[in-house]
C-alpha cells in the first residue's frame, strides 16, 4: 500500500510540473500508458505523434505517470523476481530525500515476415500498398505498451528496388507505416535475411526508417551509424537497444562493410553493452538466434543469455526459431537477474502451421527507482498475449488475439490457446497472460 500511495506522490509532482511545460517537450514521450491489463478504448493515445524520439536526447519526463497508479488489480500477483542494478551516475536528489520511481512498460512483437501473398494482397489501385489491416485487430493491445520494439525481418527496401519474397525477401516500404501506425516504437533489423537484396534495400530500408522517424538498430547506413547507441526515452527511464544475429543464410557481409548487419560476437557485444550501460537506465538486446521450428531454448541460445545475464543486461528479445520459446529469468554475474524472451515467434508471416503461424505480445515493467544517490533498476509482471495469423487461401492477413479467435478463424481455439500458455509458463509458472479485449 505504501508502495502505491508513494506513487501517487511522483504522480502529484509530475503531473505538476506537466501544467507548466509546452506539449512541446513531450516529443518523444507517449501516452505512458502502464496498464497491462488491454482497454481498447484507451489504447494508441499519443502514440500518432511519435517524433524522432532517438539518440540520446533527452526528451523529458512523460508526464503519464499516473497511468501507474491506476494499475488494475486484474493482474496475475505481482512477482517478487526481479532484476536490481546499481549504477553509478550521479543523482541529483539529495540523498535525504524520498524515493522516485519511475516505471514504463516494454513490449516486444516477433518476426515480421513478409511473403508475396501479404504484400500482394495489400497492393492499392494506385500501386501504393496498405498493411494496415494485417494489424487492425491487435494494433489497440500494440499501443499499450509505453515502448512497443520489432523484429522487422525483411527489409523494407521499397517496391522501387522491386518486391521479393522468400528465400531472399523486400519488401515494401509501406510495412513501417503499418507498424508505425498500429503501435511499434522501434524496429531491430540484424536477422538472416538482412543481406538478401544486398546493401540497395538495406540503404533504402534505412533511409525510409528515417522518414518515418522510426528509431532503428541492428543494420546501419555507414560505420558512424554502427557507432552510434540508440538509446529511447519512456517515462524517465532511459532505454538502449541493440540487435545482433547468428548469421545472413551464407550470405557474405561485403567487404568493408561490416556496419550493413551486427553479428553475434560476444566480444563487440559486450563493448556495446558496456557504452550502452554509461547511456542508458536499462540495455534490452534483440538477439536473432537459435534453430528454427524448435520449441525450446537450445544450449547454444541458453549460453548466450548468460554471457548477456553476466554483461548486465536487463532484458533479450529472442527471435528467430519462428515458434514460440517459453520465456526465462536467467541469472548473471552478482545475481543479476535477466528476462530473456527466448523466441516470440512469428508475428506477421506466411508460413503454414500451427505453431509457426502463434506469435505474441511479450511484456514487462520497467521500475527505476532513484534512492539516496542511487538508482536501481527492476523489471517485473512478465506477461504474454499469444496471437494468431489468420489466413485463407492465400488471402485476408489478420492476427487475432488467439483469445478471441473464433472456431472458425482456428480450430480448437479454445484448447490451441491454452497449451499455447502452458508452453510460455514452462520456466514462469506464473508469468501473466494478458486478455483481449
Ligand atoms: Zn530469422
Amino acid at each position: 500500500m505504501l508502495y502505491i500511495a508513494f506513487i501517487f506522490i511522483i504522480v502529484a509532482v509530475l503531473a505538476g510540473c506537466a501544467e507548466q511545460r509546452s506539449p512541446d517537450e513531450y516529443v518523444g514521450s507517449t501516452s505512458g500508458t502502464v496498464q497491462i491489463p488491454a482497454k481498447l478504448e484507451s489504447a494508441g493515445e499519443g502514440k500518432q505523434q511519435e517524433p524522432p524520439a532517438v539518440e540520446q536526447a533527452d526528451q523529458g519526463t512523460d508526464p503519464a505517470q499516473e497511468q501507474a497508479a491506476e494499475q488494475e488489480s486484474d493482474q496475475e500477483p505481482r512477482q517478487e523476481q526481479g532484476t536490481e542494478k546499481e549504477t553509478e551516475s550521479v543523482v541529483e536528489a539529495d540523498s535525504d530525500s524520498e524515493p522516485v520511481i519511475y516505471t514504463a512498460t516494454l513490449g516486444a512483437i516477433g518476426d515480421v515476415l513478409i511473403h508475396r501473398p501479404i504484400y500482394r494482397e495489400a497492393e492499392q489501385k494506385d500501386g501504393t500498398y496498405d498493411f494496415s489491416s494485417v494489424f487492425a485487430e491487435v494494433s489497440g493491445m500494440m499501443q499499450q505498451p509505453d515502448l512497443l520494439i520489432a523484429n522487422e525481418e525483411t527489409m523494407i527496401g521499397g517496391a522501387g528496388i522491386g518486391l521479393s519474397t522468400y528465400p531472399r525477401f523486400n519488401s515494401p516500404h509501406e510495412v513501417g507505416d503499418a507498424l508505425k501506425e498500429a503501435g511499434v516504437d522501434f524496429v531491430t533489423l540484424a536477422n538472416n535475411h538482412t543481406l538478401d537484396r544486398g546493401e540497395k534495400a538495406i540503404q533504402s530500408a534505412l533511409k525510409y526508417w528515417d522518414k518515418l522517424h522510426m528509431p532503428y538498430t541492428g543494420a546501419y547506413k555507414n560505420a558512424k551509424d554502427q557507432e552510434r547507441i540508440r538509446t529511447i526515452d519512456r517515462n524517465g527511464i532511459t532505454f538502449a537497444v541493440l540487435a545482433y544475429t547468428y548469421g545472413t543464410n551464407g550470405i557474405p557481409v561485403p567487404e568493408g562493410k561490416d556496419y550493413l548487419v551486427n553479428l553475434i560476437d560476444i566480444g563487440s557485444i559486450s563493448a556495446d553493452v558496456k557504452r550502452a550501460k554509461e547511456m542508458a537506465d536499462v540495455v534490452v538486446v534483440s538477439m536473432h538466434w537459435g534453430k528454427e521450428y524448435e520449441n525450446l531454448p537450445n544450449k547454444e541460445q541458453q549460453t548466450l543469455a548468460k554471457q548477456l545475464a553476466n554483461m548486465g543486461v536487463d532484458i533479450v528479445i529472442g527471435n528467430h526459431p519462428h515458434v514460440l520459446q517459453p520465456p526465462a529469468w536467467v541469472e548473471g554475474q552478482g545475481g543479476h537477474k535477466t528476462f530473456v524472451f527466448y523466441s516470440l515467434g512469428n508475428f506477421v508471416s506466411s508460413q503454414d502451421g500451427l505453431k509457426k503461424r502463434i506469435g505474441g505480445i511479450g511484456l514487462v515493467d520497467v521500475v527505476k527507482k532513484m534512492e539516496g544517490g542511487r538508482t536501481t533498476i527492476r523489471i517485473e509482471n512478465p506477461a504474454f498475449m499469444p496471437t494468431y495469423m489468420y489466413y485463407n487461401n492465400w488471402k485476408n492477413y489478420r492476427i487475432v488475439p488467439m483469445e478471441l479467435a473464433t472456431a472458425a478463424e482456428l480450430s480448437q481455439s479454445k484448447q490451441n490457446f491454452k497449451s499455447t500458455m502452458n508452453h510460455m509458463q514452462s520456466y514462469i509458472p506464473d508469468l501473466s497472460l494478458i486478455h483481449a479485449e
